[in-house]
């Protein structure tokens, strides 16, 4: 194989080794974002869910200040019950009495249908505070790892980099540019390896004569289609 070509191979393996790299760095503070963004969502559905138990303790109370107050008419209405005079106004006040005792059984049930929900609540919320404890402490430790993980990736960039300048400097001049040329309209992919007669970045036919060049010389062809410089990797 044409060295310089096999320089430009290593050129692009590098340059999409540090391209990968620095998207995973440029990640690395949306990634922590996400992570911030959990963790709040948690704990505003556990502090939804502490809210909703004051509301429903306001309630009950509610709920139980009405039935304290039924009671004290009922004990009236009973008190009075003894005056009456007539059967008919004895018979019309016991019907009163019968309907407040049911008013106040129907608002006994309500309260104790929110203390269930309250029970629940409270046992969900125990089980809350374990589980956003613990998802909130790997979250610190995935941040963490995160940050981490920074200057290691740095330092491996700064290797690359130097890495590519070596390849640059082994390569010619006119070839590089036409190399940069290709790689800004591709996408930095500026080769593409030929097999079967293809060119394997755009699958168009390579013409025979060319490929038979590719096989037999050393030659540098372009794809006919796509411009990218080809090459065999039987020969790499
Ligand atoms: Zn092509």
């Amino acid at each position: 194989m044409n060295p310089d070509l096999r320089n430009l191979i290593a050129l692009q393996d590098t340059e999409l080794k540090i391209a990968s790299l620095q998207k995973q760095i440029s990640d690395i503070p949306k990634q922590i974002e996400t992570y911030h963004q959990e963790l709040v969502r948690l704990e505003e559905a556990h502090q939804h869910r502490v809210v909703q138990l004051q509301e429903d303790t306001k309630r009950r109370r509610t709920f139980e200040s009405e039935v304290d107050m039924m009671r004290a008419r009922l004990s009236k209405l009973k008190d009075q019950l003894m005056l009456v005079k007539t059967n008919k106004e004895y018979t019309a006040m016991l019907h009163e009495i019968q309907m407040a005792e049911a008013q106040i059984r129907q608002e006994e049930d309500k309260i104790l249908e929110i203390m269930e929900e309250m029970e629940n609540l409270e046992a969900s919320l125990k089980s809350d505070e374990r589980e956003l404890k613990a998802r909130a402490e790997e979250i610190r430790k995935s941040v963490q790892a995160c940050q981490s993980a920074i200057p290691e990736l740095e330092a491996a960039l700064v290797s690359l980099g130097e890495e590519k300048a070596r390849a640059e400097s082994n390569i010619q001049s006119e070839l590089l540019a036409r190399y940069r040329r290709i790689a800004e309209l591709r996408k930095g992919i500026a080769l593409a390896e030929a097999r079967d007669e293809l060119c394997t970045a755009c699958h168009v036919r390579i013409r025979p004569q060319v490929y038979a060049e590719l096989l037999g010389t050393e030659d540098i062809h372009s794809c006919d289609s796509c411009s990218r410089i080809l090459y065999l990797k039987e020969a790499y």
